[in-house]
């Protein structure tokens, strides 16, 4: 499961002590392209270290794996995705892309360009589901997944969920606990990323670490967000163990 930091502070300068406390990366967002093209040049060029295809379930005893995620949460992750995915493929990574269905933030079928672009070159697309939000989950669930194929033609292989901050924490764990590895199997997924009981990671190198909370659910200015040190060494995960590289791209410029 990817661990959310918990950050709420009153001053600009509480969080730059915070910062410094941590020795983590000052840098606010939006955030320039180059330090993510640089952390995936660092990850691809070092020993011992590899991407996995998103896809794949393998671990490999004498390297770190890392895998590479992009939540579509907001219009601009859809109009900085191509430049991502570019990179990515360009470097020998077969990232995935999470889609929100129906969401106030985004039309899902303008997603569908970049899917009949990308899916053929083994970029993964699945759905990020923000079913835990309704009173009625599973149906609300189960239409989310018939949407997904209606609009892109294809049946999502893997899902993960939207966070709105501790909106309806309590709501999403349950449903965590409730996706079992057959439960997975039940929904006809392929595999999962959705807490560590269906697949671990030891780190998650992520760039949505917030500055403030925010103010709406909807609320997704980058300059609320911020990076640690993370994006400029690599995390020291054991080996034999797998990382996440997660980003929004729309944080990006
Ligand atoms: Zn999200």
């Amino acid at each position: 499961m990817v661990r959310y930091k918990k950050l709420f502070y009153r001053s600009y300068w509480d969080i730059r002590l915070y910062m410094l406390k941590r020795k983590a990366f000052v840098r606010s967002g939006p955030f320039e392209f180059s330090v993510y093209r640089n952390l995936l040049t660092l990850i691809k060029n070092s020993e011992g270290n590899k991407f996995i295809d998103f896809d794949s379930e393998v671990l490999f005893p004498d390297q770190r794996g890392w895998y590479v995620r992009h939540d579509i949460d907001m219009p601009n992750c859809l109009n900085q995705l191509d430049k991502f995915l570019d990179l990515e493929l360009t470097l020998g990574i077969k990232p995935a892309c999470f889609i929100r269905i129906d969401s106030p933030a985004y039309a899902s079928i303008d997603v569908l360009p970049l899917i009949k672009e990308f899916s053929k070159q083994g970029v993964v697309f699945g759905l990020h589901s923000e079913c835990y939000i309704h009173d009625n989950w599973k149906d609300y669930f189960e239409s989310e997944i018939k949407k997904f194929r209606t609009y892109y033609g294809f049946r999502p292989q893997a899902f993960n969920v939207h966070g709105f901050g501790h909106y309806k924490l309590r709501e999403r764990e349950c449903f965590y606990k409730y996706m079992t590895h057959q439960k997975i199997n039940d929904y006809g997924f392929s595999f999962c990323d959705l807490h560590n009981g269906l697949r671990e990671y030891k780190y998650c190198i992520q760039d949505s670490n917030a500055l403030f909370p925010a103010n709406s659910l909807e609320d997704y200015r980058p300059e609320r967000r911020f990076l640690y040190n993370d994006f400029s060494t690599i995390p020291p995960i054991h080996k034999g163990s797998r990382g996440l590289v997660l980003t929004h791209p729309g944080y990006w410029v």
